[in-house]
């Protein structure tokens, strides 16, 4: 992301195994990969970074079976709300609808919900199973919602003027290309929304040291080999320096709290301090494309 040379630029922060690692990931059985921070822009990454020979093979499941709880399936009220106010803000006045496009539209709850709030949509989704749900559910449309990868979708340059990335960026194997990608369907002052896993959130932090504790040199950062396939976890900073090589400026950064069953009592006592230290789960980042390449 922020273009320092790997790895003599980075350092070895512990491993990871390819399955929940528990209280005593000691007495798991399983494979492990290092993770890694940068240090020039504290980015961690699995390295070496385990990839499937097709990256189907991570999301091509039936969604009830990558997405547990069936509450899942039904939006909330006041669903990405926030995000569209946001963006009409930062959009300021247009001509006609904003077009949008939802990468990695999942069950399409976004998707919908922007359509429902005027948005002209367009969306991607390589999941076969994921997009046949989304349009079961008429959520989507089947001409709106491309069936392709981010790496395979072709849009014309320069139109949209909001392009959304909500927990996909963390998937990909290389972020750089993706929002290069991204950009370049964008319009110039258009805007970029991507939330992705912090990599200062505190539980992990005092995870790592419970670990270590234990005598071992396990963390808890990222999940390259199993559910959700997490591969990176962010700062802003990876995106402040990635913007000066990628032709985009930082209009925003937010932090959202997560959610994770088993660490929630954990997780709400600490709130307090997560909040006031910005180290929460989920890193929110507002892009927009310079004007000038
Ligand atoms: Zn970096």
């Amino acid at each position: 992301m922020c273009g320092a040379p790997f790895p003599e630029q980075s350092r070895v922060v512990g491993k990871r195994l390819n399955s929940s690692q528990g209280l005593n990931p000691r007495e798991k059985i399983g494979i492990a990969t290092t993770v890694v921070r940068c240090n020039g822009c504290g980015l961690l990454c699995a390295s070496p970074l385990p990839i499937p020979p097709q990256i189907e093979i991570h999301y091509d499941i039936p969604p009830e079976s990558y997405w547990r709880d069936p509450k899942i399936f039904a939006i909330s009220p006041g669903y990405f709300s926030r995000e569209i106010e946001m963006a009409r803000m930062l959009l300021g006045s247009l001509q006609g609808p904003p077009r949008a496009l939802d990468i990695g539209s999942g069950l399409c709850k976004t998707f919908y919900i922007l359509q429902q709030a005027g948005f002209e949509v367009w969306g991607i989704e390589p999941s076969p199973t994921f997009r046949e749900k989304a349009i079961q559910q008429g959520y989507a449309s089947e001409e709106r919602l491309k069936p392709c990868s981010l790496e395979t979708a072709e849009f014309p340059p320069n139109y949209f003027h909001f392009i959304t990335f909500s927990a996909v960026l963390e998937h990909l194997y290389s972020p750089d290309y993706a929002l290069r990608k991204a950009l370049s369907w964008l319009i110039p002052g258009g805007i970029l929304h991507i939330e992705v896993p912090s990599a200062r959130w505190l539980p992990a932090k005092l995870l790592n040291i419970y670990y270590r504790i234990r005598g071992t040199d396990y963390v808890t950062h990222l999940s390259p080999m199993h559910p959700p396939y997490h591969l990176y976890e962010f700062t802003p900073k990876s995106f402040y320096r990635h913007g000066l090589r990628a032709g985009y400026t930082v209009a925003h950064v937010e932090y959202r709290p997560g959610s994770v069953d088993f660490l929630r009592p954990l997780i709400l006592l600490l709130r307090p301090l997560m909040h006031l230290t910005k180290t929460d789960m989920q890193l929110v980042v507002w892009l927009r494309k310079k004007s000038t390449p």
